[in-house]
């Protein structure tokens, strides 16, 4: 049996970061899940889908979708979106279309036969509650607002994306109650999960803090 070391958390809580750190230092497989989401917006997109159609449009798009995820990037049909999904508007197609149930059930069996297969840190909205309920360890990554509209305003800007302040915040608000208020697999803090509240924390601090939990 593989191991699994969950973390959910809300947009700009400085998840990617840490569960990219953390699977290095532990040695384990990295799956971002919001990667997939990403790419998944974008493809539907291009192939005209709205997130209003219904879902047997979504479900025939999907079919002839075959998704591949190795670690860092991310494929569909073979090209790869790695990319091109770190974008406002890929962040904006993977909230609204991460929404539906169609989406997420044709996601779902694929991030767990990657937990099967690899000691992986899996990270996203989920994890903890849907895809990994078993998970070996679930962790809950938090820090305020204002803080994580801060970190996606710099990270934007350093990606020589131009957003402002205001415009940042905006979307970390729009997207929290997006991922917290929806009606499947909503972001919320699992009983088991340890909560870490990042906001007056470095990502080392954070990350030894994991990982002396992880050695517990
Ligand atoms: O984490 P990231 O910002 O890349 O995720 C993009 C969007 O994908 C999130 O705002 C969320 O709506 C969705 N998502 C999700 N479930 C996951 C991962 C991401 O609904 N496990």
């Amino acid at each position: 049996m593989k191991r699994v070391i969950a973390i959910d958390g809300p947009s700009g809580a400085g998840k990617s970061t840490i569960a990219r750190l953390l699977s290095e230092r532990m040695g384990f497989y990295y799956l971002d899940t919001g990667c997939l989401y990403r790419a998944i917006g974008v493809y539907l997109n291009e192939k005209d889908v709205k997130d209003t159609d219904d879902d047997d449009r979504i479900i025939v798009t999907l079919k002839s979708a075959e998704i591949v995820y190795d670690g860092s990037s991310v494929f569909i049909n073979g090209f790869n979106y790695t990319d091109l999904i770190r974008t406002p508007l890929a962040g904006h197609l993977a909230s609204v279309f991460s929404a539906r149930g169609v989406i997420r059930s044709f996601l779902l069996e694929y991030q767990r036969q990657f937990g099967r297969q690899y000691d992986t840190v899996a990270e996203g909205r989920d994890m903890t509650t849907v895809v990994f309920p078993d998970a070996w360890k679930k962790f809950y990554v938090d820090a305020s607002q204002e803080v994580r509209a801060n970190r996606r305003f710099k990270q934007m800007l350093e990606m020589g994306k131009p957003i402002t302040y205001d415009e940042a915040f905006k979307d970390v608000k729009l997207r929290d109650e997006r991922d917290m208020n929806r009606k499947i697999a909503p972001l919320k803090i699992a009983d088991d999960a340890t909560y870490i509240d990042t906001t007056h924390l470095t990502i080392y601090e954070v990350i030894d803090r994991l990982i002396s939990l992880c050695k517990q």
